[in-house]
């Protein structure tokens, strides 16, 4: 006998339990929405452009939903039963879903950033400011004239810190809506940490960023691009988590390209982080990067 007459209230305590744990899942992860009501794209095997470089691309592999690109304190979020299907674009090597394409702003807040999302990244609320500090130090000689633009979250964590820190303006827009906040002018850095890959149309944004660079000046970014052993590691490989909302995800041949169609050249420091520029402005000690 499982939860038999003699242990009723046991048995109900128990049943609440899962029952609140498992509408705590629910609240948290969207269970039972399925890839039609969440609104999302429906896979096709027809090839389609890549975002970056408009080759035919087809599809690569496939995650689920729910995967995210860690998992904090080991635990594993349940399977959501909606495939997201990546494709590869074969000429430059550009990984990406259009399942979120017909997303609205509001979509990507409910589905992906939402509590849940936070949960899963616990040490993202730090990182602004830790991004706010590596562009203080390094960028602090020309600080008291510079004016800077974070395109990334529209939070004002990195801009404040450097308002704080002395630079004569900083400014923060979201890439996600950013028609929301109207910058004006042009600024000499623009920083867009962690943003690209989050982004159903990278190059559009890529296109916003370059309207307000001024010139001389720079973008400073961040965003992961392919390690070189990928084809062995394929969707195995730990970036690519939909529940992580990284749904654009770059080789350095994809980068080169995004921007080289403005004009720009972009410089790698190491695999994550990334500057791009037309030309540097000469006091920055920068320019061994243009050779
Ligand atoms: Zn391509």
């Amino acid at each position: 006998m499982g939860c038999g007459a003699k242990a009723p209230t046991r048995c109900h305590e128990l049943r609440s339990g899962h029952l609140f744990q498992r509408q705590r899942e629910r609240d948290l992860w969207g269970l039972d929405m399925l890839s039609t009501e969440l609104g999302l794209r429906p896979p096709s095997q027809a090839t389609i452009a890549c975002k970056i470089c408009d080759s035919a691309s087809s599809l690569y592999g496939v995650v689920d939903l729910h995967r995210p690109c860690e998992f904090p304190g080991g635990a594993r979020p349940p399977l959501s039963g909606v495939p997201v299907y990546y494709r590869r674009c074969p000429h430059c090597s550009f990984l990406f879903t259009d399942a979120f394409d017909d997303w609205k702003h509001d979509q990507f807040k409910a589905h992906i950033y939402n509590d849940g999302y936070q949960a899963l990244d616990p040490e993202g609320l730090a990182r602004p400011r830790n991004n706010a500090e590596i562009v203080a130090n390094l960028w602090a000689p020309f600080k008291t004239g510079m004016r800077v633009l974070d395109f990334g979250t529209g939070d004002d964590a990195l801009a404040s810190v450097l308002r704080a820190n002395g630079f004569k303006e900083a400014m923060a827009c979201d890439a996600m809506a950013p028609d929301l906040a109207s910058p004006q002018g042009k600024f000499d850095l623009v920083t867009c940490f962690e943003t690209l890959e989050h982004l159903p149309d990278p190059a559009a944004s890529v296109a916003k960023i370059i309207e307000y660079v001024a010139e001389p000046g720079a973008v400073l970014y961040s965003t992961l691009t392919l390690p070189e052993d990928f084809d062995r590691q394929g969707m195995s490989w730990w970036f690519v988590g939909p529940r992580s909302g990284n749904i654009s995800i770059f080789s350095k041949e994809a980068l080169s390209l995004a921007w080289a169609r403005h004009g720009y050249r972009t410089v790698s420091f190491n695999p994550g982080t990334h500057i791009a520029f037309r030309t540097l402005p000469k006091a920055w000690g920068l320019t061994a990067l243009q050779s």
